[in-house]
């Protein structure tokens, strides 16, 4: 039987709805959540994610602030502006765009966010958070993925759980977040050999590569769950994942699309640190 797909655009239409009711109540209490947003150079895939971004910012009712800044800015000027957000009252979130242009200090700009308004989760106080289970704001996508899971009740206590990518935004936090609830995770990577011995054995399958088509068919164990959180963009403009999907959905038990799986979920649980931040904000004003 084919796999059911998940449908991550509904699910974040929903999640959308309580972020927005909780967005409502702060505003009622005098306080609404706000963003600010940090975008450097000129990609345009970085362009359209922060579009998105503040575009369902405005849609809950979370005010936002984008800053955009030219590719030869001096770092300290960011670095600067930062700290100003830092100390500003009707800022509660901060996220730097990623990939910064490769000669801008990442580290140092990351950890110049104040860690109580690290929505992104990048910061290393956060990172080391992630390792020892005192997660202060989940990074958004594998945010994302856990809330897909739960929302078809699938419990990853116990589960064999593959992530293939080792990248500190996705991989990494993926598979920290699932040990944390009791999975027994193994992270591949470009360097792995012979990936499928290691796919086959997942119960729970999360691909964060960033290559179409890396997971076909036979490298996954009848009624897996797979998550894509791939998006690769063809020469024709479609956007396809790192899964054979067609081919893989006829094994699984569960898979989710790209585009409408992964992706808006992304957005969603950044809306959720950030009104998380927020009420963070509002208990200590009592
Ligand atoms: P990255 O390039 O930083 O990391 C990719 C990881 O995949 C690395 O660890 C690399 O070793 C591994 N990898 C590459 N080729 C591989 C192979 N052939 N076999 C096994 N592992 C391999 O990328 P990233 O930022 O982690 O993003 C990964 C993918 O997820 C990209 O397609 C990106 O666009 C997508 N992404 C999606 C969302 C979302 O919201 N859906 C969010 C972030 C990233």
């Amino acid at each position: 039987m084919a796999a059911k797909v998940i449908d991550g655009k509904a699910l974040a239409a929903t999640v959308r709805q309580e972020f927005k009711r909780r967005t409502d109540s702060l505003i009622e209490a005098g306080l609404r959540p706000g963003l600010a947003v940090i975008l450097v150079g000129d990609n345009p895939a970085s362009r359209a994610y922060v579009r998105n971004k503040t575009k369902a910012c405005a849609d809950v009712g979370i005010y936002s602030l984008l800053s955009e800044f030219t590719v030869n800015t001096p770092q300290d000027d960011i670095l600067r502006h930062i700290h100003q957000l830092n100390a500003d009252p009707a800022i509660h979130g901060i996220l730097v765009q990623l990939p910064l242009p490769p000669h801008f200090d990442l580290r140092l700009i990351l950890d110049a966010i104040a860690q109580e308004k690290d929505v992104d989760g990048f910061h290393l106080y956060n990172v080391g958070g992630l390792i020892s289970g005192n997660t202060v704001f989940p990074p958004c996508t594998p945010y994302g993925v856990q809330r897909l899971l739960e929302s078809e009740n699938i419990d990853v206590a116990g589960q064999n759980v593959v992530v293939v990518g080792a990248s500190n935004i996705v991989g990494k936090p993926m598979a920290l977040m699932l040990l944390q609830r009791d999975a027994t995770v193994c992270i591949c990577h470009a360097k792995t050999r012979d990936l499928a011995q290691f796919t086959v054995l997942a119960d729970i399958l999360i691909v964060a590569a960033g290559k179409p088509n890396l997971i076909l068919p036979e490298m996954v164990k009848t009624s897996a769950v797979v998550i894509d959180v791939g998006i690769n963009r063809l020469p024709d403009g479609r956007l396809i994942g790192d899964v054979d999907f067609e081919g893989v959905r006829q094994k699984a038990s569960y898979i989710t699309p790209v585009p409408g799986g992964v992706g808006p979920m992304t957005v969603t649980m950044l809306l959720g640190n950030t009104v998380e931040s927020a009420e963070r904000f509002a208990a200590l004003r009592h």
